[in-house]
């Protein structure tokens, strides 16, 4: 493998999760002309299949320890809480000049398993790629998926630079714009922007999903706003157990906004709710003149 920007060659890539993310990344690698060969590991033999017919993969095996034998590159592209199951399979066989990195939507927990499991946990490159869609599975992969998109990698001081290189320049190659932050800093950001909405987007489904009655009346409005409620409910879970102590903290926060506006609700108080709009009007409208068309 060669990290240097114009001859960047990944010659064996395994994706251990070849669904959406997974197979979203093997074909923007193969867009880019950047890898030799791209074997996907996962647990449903239809999905593979189906994988390799439609060139996501080369080829697929269900067996993690024999698969990154000889890969020079392996991406981890499961729900985050079976990565610690998987570091601790793939540490096995994995050769010494193997880089590792993977897609999970949380990082710390990512980090302290490669660290219970790799001999080397230096040569794994944490990241997550801030885009996705609310369907699963191989089939679902787009190779235009990350074009344009941030990839936030998270290097602690014992990751080692060239590793970090490599996995900065195969992000890029998906079309990604890198950019580094501390693990801390992505759990607490992602929390707020991330993981918050799509649990107040299941909690909000539920509580008017009691009535299928109400459901015939919603429109377009409620159709955006829940969009995410359609999301894999494993991978969601997983996300939610992982970063429990900063979403309980945002959660925490939402139900402080939603108690001001009951009070003002009950005590008929027009004005503190024209602030609160008026206040979040204002943020939301600022944030997508500056950063709605690179949304
Ligand atoms: P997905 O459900 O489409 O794909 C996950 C794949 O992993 C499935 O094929 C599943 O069978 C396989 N899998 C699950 N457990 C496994 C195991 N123990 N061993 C091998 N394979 C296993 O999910 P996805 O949307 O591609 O998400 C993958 C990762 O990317 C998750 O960690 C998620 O947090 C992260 N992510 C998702 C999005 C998104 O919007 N979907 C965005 C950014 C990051």
């Amino acid at each position: 493998m060669n990290a240097s920007n114009k001859t960047f060659v990944i010659k064996h890539l395994v994706v251990i999760g070849t669904g959406l993310i997974g197979g979203s990344v093997a074909l923007a690698l193969k867009r880019a002309g950047c890898v030799e060969r791209i074997t996907g590991v996962g647990r449903s033999a239809q999905n593979l299949e189906e994988a390799v017919q439609l060139g996501v993969i080369d080829d697929f095996s269900h067996d993690i320890a024999t698969a990154v034998v000889d890969a020079d590159m392996v991406l981890l592209a499961v729900p985050v809480a079976a990565c610690d199951q998987v570091f601790s399979t793939l540490a096995k066989s994995l050769s010494n000049q193997a880089i590792i990195t993977d897609a999970g939507s949380t990082k710390q927990s990512v980090m302290v398993s490669a660290e219970r499991h790799l001999s080397d946990a230096s040569r794994f490159v944490p990241a997550h790629p801030i885009a996705g869609t609310e369907h699963s599975g191989a089939a679902a992969a787009f190779a235009e998926l990350f074009d344009d998109k941030k990839c936030i990698l998270t290097p602690n001081e014992n990751t080692d630079i060239k590793a970090l290189a490599t996995v900065q320049s195969m992000w890029e190659a998906t079309g990604a714009r890198v950019k580094i932050m501390s693990a801390d800093e992505h759990d607490d950001v992602l929390a707020a922007v991330s993981h918050l909405p799509h649990l107040a987007a299941f909690a909000i489904v539920n509580a008017v999903g009691k009535s299928d009655h109400a459901f015939r009346f919603a429109a377009g409005g409620f159709r955006d706003f829940t969009r995410i409620a359609s999301s894999s409910p494993e991978m969601w879970r997983d996300i939610a157990l992982c970063n429990q102590s900063a979403i309980v903290d945002k959660i925490d926060a939402l139900q402080a906004e939603l108690s001001v506006l009951r009070d003002a609700l009950t005590e008929n108080d027009g004005d503190a709710l024209l602030d609160k709009f008026t206040s979040a009007k204002q943020a939301r409208d600022s944030w997508m003149s500056k950063y709605g068309d690179k949304l």
